[in-house]
């Protein structure tokens, strides 16, 4: 759908606080930011340590000095999921009324016993759909996953389609140690901001069915979706803090920012390389132009 400048646009940058930005999560952060700002939207922030398990320390201070020192303002208070726990289980609480969520006694064992694997790992074999089996107990919440298949349209890879019953099945949404799962967080979160525009990395796109499905069974309006391409390393792999992507570092901020540009098939004029990084955005968010992002995943040169 085509955005004037007028038009209601509220975007966000989501990262996990498991590291430092490296370049992949800078690309990230500049597309969406970009696409706020051409708009004339809103760029929210929200820290998504929703999974105390995996949060670093330090790693969301690291994260908000980059945005600043690479000129990506945000707009608001940043949102930390670790203080919307009330939100999320009043929003349970709504599926379970709903007849939509139900308790699962499955463990992770069990289960690669009996599902099949899928795109996002076991397919859930509907074991608890139906009740839980006598002398079982609630471990888990799980969202009764759609009937029919969830269709969208990515602004840059254009229709998609998943049926998530047999892809991924019933999906956790509280889990068994209690923590909510981070696509009923963000779906919560999301809307409680209002956001009309998701513009994040295309590893993503697996989450956005479910993500979706969700949104139906609540009610909320669905936002509109653009995947940016991945950098990879040479060897075809992501760039992530699982594959040690080296953090960005924050002295080259011009630089990197050029970099980030190029590679979103944005490169400035060469008179704004290395310019500082207010100069390069200015000159990127009045070009701003979608259809020039480059169609697949490329090696961040
Ligand atoms: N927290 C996720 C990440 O850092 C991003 C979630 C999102 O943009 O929806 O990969």
């Amino acid at each position: 759908m085509a955005h004037t400048a007028s038009s209601h646009y509220i975007g966000r940058f989501a990262p996990s606080p498991t590291g430092p930005l490296h370049f992949g999560s800078l690309v990230a952060a500049v597309g969406s930011w970009l696409d706020a700002r051409h708009h004339g939207g809103r760029w929210a922030l929200r820290i998504e340590d929703v999974d105390r398990t995996r949060a670093v320390a330090g790693a969301d201070s690291a994260i908000l000095r980059s945005l600043e020192h690479h000129g990506l303002s945000w707009d608001g208070d940043i949102v930390y999921q670790t203080q919307r726990d009330d939100a999320y289980a009043t929003t349970l609480e709504t599926l379970i009324e709903r007849g939509l969520a139900f308790p699962c006694s499955c463990t992770r064992r069990e289960l690669k016993a009996t599902g099949h694997p899928g795109p996002a790992g076991i397919v859930y074999p509907g074991t608890c759909r139906d009740g839980l089996a006598p002398g079982k107990r609630a471990r888990s919440w799980r969202l009764r996953s759609p009937d029919t298949p969830c269709t969208f349209t990515d602004r840059r890879l254009g229709p998609q389609q998943a049926d998530i019953a047999t892809e991924i099945g019933d999906f956790i949404i509280r889990r068994g140690d209690g923590l909510f799962a981070y696509h009923l967080a963000m779906v919560v979160d999301d809307d409680d901001i209002g956001v009309t525009d998701i513009v994040r990395g295309a590893d993503l796109l697996i989450a956005t069915a479910p993500q979706m499905a969700l949104r139906d069974a609540l009610g909320l309006p669905r936002p509109r979706h653009l995947h940016l391409p991945l950098a990879m390393h040479d060897n075809g792999r992501k760039l992530s803090k699982q594959t040690r992507a080296e953090p960005i570092r924050d002295v080259d901020a011009a630089d990197n920012l050029t970099r980030a540009l190029r590679f979103l098939g944005h490169a400035p004029p060469s008179h704004l390389h290395g310019a500082p990084p207010a100069e390069q955005l200015a000159w990127a968010s009045a070009h701003w132009q979608p259809g020039a992002l480059p169609e697949g995943d490329r090696t961040a040169a």
